[in-house]
């Protein structure tokens, strides 16, 4: 049996890479990365200095750390045989991933609509709304809950 063949047949019953796996092995070579530019300034521009070089060598450490958990672990969950949990698992994380991306998104439109609109919270029930600004006094109605106000806008 070939090398291939052989990996093959190992990979038959295991999980495999998915997005959670390609998330956490990318983050954690970042992670080594930043390790590596701390070792750089610990050992380079802040040689002389003992609480900085103490300081960054413990930065260096950590990142280090945490970059190998994470590949680590990126690995388990790839060769994993436990196929439903680790779905389970990167359905959670896709879940999340997208809940993160909307409110990103809405902090961009935020900014860009910055001059045109305020945004406030519904005193009632705290449903976000959107508001023209520069209209004077104008009533707003909760498009959640019904609740009407005013404001200065
Ligand atoms: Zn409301």
């Amino acid at each position: 049996m070939s090398f291939k063949e052989r990996l093959i047949r190992f990979m038959q019953s295991r999980y495999g890479a998915d997005e959670y796996a390609r998330f956490l092995n990318g983050t954690g070579f970042v992670s080594l990365l930043i390790a590596l530019v701390f070792t750089v300034i610990a050992s380079g521009l802040a040689a002389g200095h003992p609480v900085g070089s103490v300081v960054f060598r413990i930065l260096y450490w950590l990142f280090y750390l945490f970059g190998i958990v994470l590949i680590v672990y990126c690995m388990m969950r790839i060769f994993s045989k436990n196929i439903e949990k680790r779905h389970a698992e990167n359905t959670r994380f896709l879940y999340k991933k997208k809940a993160v991306q909307r409110k990103w998104n809405s902090l961009i439109d935020r900014w860009k609509n910055r001059k045109v609109y305020h945004y406030l919270k519904c005193p009632r029930c705290g449903q976000s709304l959107r508001v023209p600004k520069n209209k004077g006094k104008i009533r707003i109605t909760c498009s959640k809950c019904g609740e009407q106000f005013i404001i200065r806008s």
